[in-house]
């Protein structure tokens, strides 16, 4: 039986920008977006016909609405696939965090069905499927650093930087619909200076990086859940260069230059809070 097994990584969002909100009640935005070494496994093996999809985690549907077996549908539908997949998710990636643990999953299943049968997609073509089931799941294809515009569809990919990251995610749930919602964009002030963040990872300054962490999400999910700026508190106490959420939140990430320096902030925060982790950026190329 033929079978394959795929690491889904995670991403944070270095700076997030919302432009304006679209008629049809999108978001325009303007995002950068970097991968990090937190994933979750995935496990495809090919069976006679039709999806079973099970997985470690309760939080997660194992029917049509968990959107790893969605995009099992679309590359049966789109590539004419006659046989079945059966799909194991091994979740390490906290769910509903900001982290797009779904859109990474449903990026695996693609690109793990590419390959399980021998479909030769490209890239590219993977990603303009991959955007049918979300936002993110083209940024999740092409992996590494990247500049998102359009919905966070249009991707520019830019030079990368290798730091130790400590996440920490608070325990509460957070809906992305619900913070977009409650966003004014009319009332943002405090736009994130994206292209300085560009120069920034080109010229690989860390404390530039740092310095222009910026999210304009924050304040919505920062309102509602003030244990953010705790944590963020926290992350700068510990000695991060920079501290920002990450997405719609609520995890929280900070920026490390020195390993023992985020080991403690790790350690220390895992004291206190269940979901922590201590990674790396992530760039295949690198
Ligand atoms: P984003 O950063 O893209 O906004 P997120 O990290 O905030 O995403 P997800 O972990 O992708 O959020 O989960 C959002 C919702 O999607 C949850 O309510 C969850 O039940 C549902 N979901 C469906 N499939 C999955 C999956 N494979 N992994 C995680 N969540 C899933």
């Amino acid at each position: 039986m033929k079978c394959i097994e795929i690491k889904g990584r995670a991403k944070i969002n270095l700076s997030l920008d919302v432009l304006k909100r679209r008629e049809d009640g999108y978001h325009e935005v303007k995002m950068i977006m970097q991968q990090i070494d937190l994933y979750d496994e995935i496990a495809l093996k090919i069976i006679g016909n039709g999806i079973i999809l099970n997985s470690n985690c309760e939080y997660i549907p194992n029917h049509e609405g968990n959107i790893a077996y969605k995009a099992a549908m679309l590359m049966m539908d789109h590539f004419h696939i006659e046989q079945g997949v059966e799909i194991y998710i091994n979740k390490n990636i906290p769910v509903a965090a900001g982290l797009a643990g779904g859109s990474t999953d449903a990026a695996a299943v693609m690109m793990g069905m590419n390959e399980l049968f021998n479909l030769q997609a490209t890239k590219k073509e993977l990603m303009e499927l991959g955007v049918l089931l979300g936002a993110d799941v083209p940024f999740c294809i092409l992996g590494g650093t990247a500049l998102a515009e359009g919905i966070g569809e249009r991707l520019t990919p830019i030079k990368g930087f290798d730091e130790w990251i400590v996440l920490c995610k608070p325990n509460i749930s957070v809906s992305t619909a619900n913070v977009y919602g409650n966003l004014e964009v009319e009332q943002i002030s405090n736009h994130p200076k994206t292209e300085v963040m560009i120069q920034a990872l080109e010229n690989k300054d860390i404390k530039l990086i740092a310095e222009n962490l910026e999210n304009v999400l924050e304040t919505v999910t920062e309102k509602i859940h003030p244990i953010i700026k705790d944590i963020k508190k926290k992350m700068l106490e510990y000695q991060a260069l920079g501290s920002l959420m990450s997405g719609s939140g609520p995890t929280v990430f900070g920026i490390y230059k020195d390993y023992n320096k985020a080991k403690c902030a790790y350690e220390n925060l895992s004291k206190v809070y269940n979901q922590v982790y201590l990674v790396k950026t992530y760039d295949e190329c690198q």
